[in-house]
Order: structure tokens, then C-alpha cells, then sequence
């Protein structure tokens, strides 16, 4: 499953309730990587972990549960760089991993160990082990991806995505074992832009995809032409001209062979098929494990049908 953060990770909870987890692997964005306080901080394979892990805070949306702001709270008081939130539990990851990157340890190599102590059969893998930056161009200039994100609260109109440092950047470890050898690839309803963008930004992986031997289905992030939370919507529109499932399909046209919509979006249907995807209507909202779960099925039973 190729996935970014908070979305994907929802996703990926049902599916590892639906299918043994020890089957799955999820291919992570690093387009939001960033250097915070000194610290590696890579914000969706942590959300990935925390997740599976049942650490993450599922009212917040990102982060631990039982987070605490101490650290930060004496970063803001001397004068630290504070724009970034990272709680007290948050920051004893960053640490050891800013520690293993500095003793020279790849990112999957550090991801793996992570993975492992936290107790997870599901492999988690960075889409590339080398730097991969998402920047956006906007009327209001050019930012990485968190300045962007965090600091200016995504508010500046995007007009183009780019991914510094993917024309080299070659697929982690397993990356493409893992896509050769899959019964089924799922993209995650994550943003297209700037969370699977930046995964298929790998040329290696794109045409991984592109030379499929089995079926890749996605999920739309959308719901009735809107985002559960997030710019996809907004990003959409200005970027592809509209906020239909369509305009979804958009994104993944060649990569994909079905896309799962909203039942909210089933008008969608015939212009989602005219671009050679087929539509799956369901309920989409992800609310709770049972909804996740159905969602996962319904993915999976995509292929059954196709
Ligand atoms: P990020 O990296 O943390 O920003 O997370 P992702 O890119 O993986 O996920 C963000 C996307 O998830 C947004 O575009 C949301 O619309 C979508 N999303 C969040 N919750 C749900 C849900 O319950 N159902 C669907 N279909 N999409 C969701
Ligand atoms: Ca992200």
C-alpha cells in the first residue's frame, strides 16, 4: 500500500484488521520529512507507526495519545524554533532517530528497528532512503512542504507540487520486492499531491505501477467533492479543474485499475469508468475500526470482482 500520513494510516488500520498484517506493506511518503531542533522528524511514517502501534491520538488527528507539551513549551520560553509541534513522547523518537541517521543508518534500516521495538508485523518502509523534498509554488512564493503545511497553515494557493531530489532518489530496500511480489497494490485515500506525489515522484516505483502484473486499486480522500480535513480538495480544484471523483482518477490514471468513491460521489460513476478506472461505491468515512474495516473489504473486493 502506498501511503502517506494521517488518511493512509486510517486506512491501513482496517486493512490489517481485514487481511493478516504480517502480508501487508505500506510504501511511505517522505516528502514532509523536515529538520526540527535538529531533529530527523519524518511525520507520515509516524503516523503510520503510532497507528498500528494504537499510540496515535485519534481526536487530535496526528501525534500520541496522552501527548505532553513540556519540551516544547521550554523551547517557546528560551526563544527555540516552536512552529513545529512536537510533544514530549513524540520527541523520544525523533531522538533515536536522529541518532541512527547520524551514525549512519539508512532511514528503512532506522524504520525497521523502529517498527520491530514497537512490536509490528507489518513492514514499514520509506519510498527512498535518499532526501526526497516536496516544495510548493504558490502567488505568495516557493516553501517546503511543512512551512507551507504548519507554519502558513496551507492557506497559499498551490500552483505546482515539486519533489526535490526524486530524479536521483532510488526506491528503499524491499520497495520494489514488495511491488513486484504483491497479490494486490492499494493506494491509500491520501492526498495525491503531496502525500502519494511525492511516492510516485520515484521513477522506480512509478513504473513499478505502470508495469503492474496485478490489479492496483485507490481510495478517493474525498467525500462528496470535499476533504475529510486537509488542502486535497482545494488542491484539486485548482490544480486539475474540479473536485469530482473524476478529477481524483485524475491523479492516477495508468496506475490505477479501480478507485473506490463515496456514495456521496456515485454520480461520479460514468466519469470515472470513461477514463478507463472503475468506480467502487461505498461509504467511505472512516469513523471507527468497523467503518475502516468495511472499507478495507471493499478495496479488497475490488479485485475479486475485477
Ligand atoms: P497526511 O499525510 O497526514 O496529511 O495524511 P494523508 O495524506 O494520508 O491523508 C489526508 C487525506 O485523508 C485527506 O485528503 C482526507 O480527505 C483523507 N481522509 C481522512 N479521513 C478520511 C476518511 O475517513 N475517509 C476518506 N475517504 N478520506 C479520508
Ligand atoms: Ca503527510
Amino acid at each position: 500500500m502506498l501511503t502517506g500520513g494521517v488518511g493512509g494510516a486510517r486506512f491501513l488500520r482496517g486493512l490489517v484488521d481485514a487481511v493478516d498484517p504480517a502480508g501487508v506493506t505500506a510504501i511511505v511518503n517522505v516528502g514532509d520529512d523536515v529538520e526540527v531542533l535538529g531533529l530527523a522528524v519524518s511525520p507520515d511514517l509516524d503516523s503510520v507507526l503510532y497507528a498500528l502501534a494504537g499510540l496515535a491520538d485519534d481526536e487530535r488527528g496526528w501525534g500520541r495519545a496522552e501527548e505532553t507539551w513540556n519540551a516544547l513549551a521550554t523551547v517557546e520560553s528560551l526563544g527555540g524554533e516552536a512552529w513545529f509541534r512536537l510533544g514530549d513522547r513524540d520527541l523520544g523518537l525523533h531522538l533515536v532517530r536522529t541518532q541512527a541517521l547520524r551514525a549512519g543508518k539508512p532511514l528503512s534500516t532506522v524504520t525497521a528497528a523502529l517498527t520491530a521495538s514497537l512490536g509490528l508485523e507489518t513492514a514499514i518502509l520509506p519510498a527512498t532512503d535518499e532526501p526526497l523534498r516536496t516544495w510548493l509554488d504558490t502567488p505568495n512564493g516557493s516553501f517546503p512542504f511543512q512551512e507551507w503545511f504548519v507554519a502558513r497553515s496551507h492557506r497559499d494557493p498551490v500552483d505546482r507540487v515539486r519533489f526535490e531530489g526524486a530524479v536521483e532518489a532510488r526506491p528503499a530496500p524491499g520497495v520494489l520486492d514488495a511491488l513486484h511480489e504483491a497479490d494486490l497494490i492499494l493506494i491509500a485515500p491520501s492526498n495525491p499531491f503531496v502525500s502519494i506525489g511525492p511516492v510516485l515522484a520515484v521513477e522506480r516505483i512509478r513504473s513499478a505501477l505502470e508495469r503492474r502484473r496485478v490489479p492496483c486499486v485507490a481510495v478517493s480522500p474525498l467525500i462528496g467533492g470535499r476533504a475529510v480535513k486537509g488542502p486535497a480538495a482545494s488542491m484539486l480544484m485548482r490544480l486539475n479543474g474540479g473536485t469530482s471523483a473524476a478529477h481524483v482518477t485524475q491523479c492516477y490514471v495508468g496506475l490505477i485499475d479501480a478507485l473506490v468513491i463515496d456514495e456521496a460521489d456515485a454520480a461520479d460513476v460514468d466519469a470515472v469508468s470513461a477514463l478507463g478506472v472503475r468506480p467502487i461505491v461505498t461509504r467511505t468515512l472512516m469513523r471507527n475500526a468497523a467503518a475502516r474495516r468495511q472499507l478495507a473489504e471493499a478495496a479488497l473486493d475490488a479485485v475479486a470482482l475485477a
